[in-house]
């Protein structure tokens, strides 16, 4: 007989053994409402190389590959995806923010303002879906209220009045 007492619940072994670019690969694919395939960077040094073979900025977080359809994630955003389970933090509106935005390129939004927007239209929802964090809750709104800073700290071409 097995001692069922000793095994850890479903949810639990769930979570524990679900990536960080599972976890992403999963909210990118809500977003975008088709599956896209994602990466994580395995190291800063890695992700720093990444983004200087690419010629992208060296703060970028994350970028969409439009010509392999892949969305790359840095460290930081996918240490964040390992937050599912504990509450509301920063890093977590931050992964789910810029999963949202890199989504939104994946289905053709071009303009970062755009992409921005998709980002603080989701946080909220994304964070009852893979959080279990529920709507009108205190900690449903601290997820918009950090998502709104993110927004409101971005570079200017990401701030673009978002249509409510
Ligand atoms: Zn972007």
């Amino acid at each position: 007989m097995l001692a069922i007492g000793l095994l850890p619940t479903l949810s639990e072994s769930a979570i524990a053994g679900t990536t960080s670019a599972e976890s992403l690969g999963s909210i990118v694919s809500v977003v975008a409402g088709r599956p896209v395939n994602v990466s994580c960077a395995p190291s800063e040094d890695a992700w720093l190389r990444e983004l200087e073979q690419g010629q992208m900025d060296a703060d970028a977080v994350a970028y969409y590959d439009g010509e392999l359809d892949v969305i790359h994630f840095g460290p930081a955003i996918c240490g964040g995806a390992q937050d599912l389970d504990r509450g509301v933090t920063p890093a977590l509106v931050a992964s789910l923010f810029v999963a949202a935005h890199e989504a939104a390129h994946a289905v053709g939004v071009d303009d970062e303002g755009g992409a921005n927007c998709w980002g603080l239209y989701w946080a909220q929802d994304l964070a009852r879906r893979f959080a279990g964090i529920q709507f009108f809750t205190p900690a449903s709104r601290l997820v918009l209220e950090i998502a709104r800073q993110i927004q409101h700290d971005a570079p200017p071409e990401y701030r673009s009045a978002c249509p409510v």
